[in-house]
């Protein structure tokens, strides 16, 4: 089982993402434990505070090292942490992509540390495995980052997904390549028809041009430079 732990500040932003659709039936399904951990709970400072004024002055605030270090300490204790990985959320990270998903699905426990105002104190790096952005933009906090990271590895862990084909075929499942268009009823809508070939019930014939399809609309992201 894949467990997932969630550094955060505001551990409320988690509420809703988490208990809906295919997360939700994973967890329930004994799949992934996700462990939300609010970061005040691990300060020493008496009015629970986690942050800090930069050192050398500069605008906005801190998270301080203490509470972070503590919260992996006491997470990570007792266990092998071979499959184990501390992700920073940071926008100059690793750039977020399905492979990564892939890779973090492998694991057995991920700690995600979520900074917020300014960042986290740069010695909080020396603790963490890898640094990931969703986005060359800027956000308020790392706990959105942390939600669309932890849906995309949820999904790819064996069991989640009802059926496995959706996984294999989607957009970048394989290598570069998006997935193909998809038409359900009605037959036509608005004048506009599915493509008869679609309708034929001729599987290969399908396939094949389910195939052209996918490898014409991933050029052509190419082309338009996405
Ligand atoms: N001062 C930082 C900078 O200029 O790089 C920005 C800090 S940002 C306002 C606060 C936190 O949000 C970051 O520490 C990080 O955890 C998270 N964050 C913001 N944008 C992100 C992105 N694109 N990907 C991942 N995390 C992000």
């Amino acid at each position: 089982m894949l467990s997932i732990h969630i550094l955060t500040l505001f551990p409320q932003m988690f509420q809703g993402p988490f208990s809906h659709s295919i997360i939700k039936r994973a967890i329930e399904k004994g799949k992934v434990k996700i462990h939300i951990h609010n970061l005040r709970d691990y300060s020493t400072d008496k009015h629970r505070r986690c942050d800090d004024r930069p050192y050398g002055g500069g605008p906005g605030m801190v998270l301080k090292p203490e509470p972070i270090f503590s919260a992996v300490e006491e997470i990570s204790k007792g266990e092998e942490k071979e499959r184990q990985k501390v992700i920073l959320t940071s926008p100059g990270g690793r750039l977020f992509e399905q492979k990564i998903a892939r890779e973090l699905a492998q694991e057995k426990k991920l700690i995600f540390i979520c900074g917020h105002y300014e960042g986290v104190d740069e010695r909080v790096r020396t603790i963490v495995d890898e640094e990931i952005s969703i986005g060359r933009y800027v956000l308020t906090g790392g706990e959105l980052p942390a939600m669309v990271i932890v849906d995309a590895v949820v999904r790819l862990v064996p069991g989640v997904l009802g059926c496995a084909e959706s996984k294999e075929l989607e957009s970048f499942s394989r290598g570069e390549l998006l997935d193909y268009p998809q038409w359900t009823r009605p037959a036509v809508f608005r004048g506009m028809a599915v493509p008869k070939i679609i309708t034929s019930g001729d599987h290969k014939a399908i396939e094949k041009w389910r195939k052209e399809r996918a490898e014409e609309r991933t050029k052509q992201l190419k082309r338009q430079g996405r």
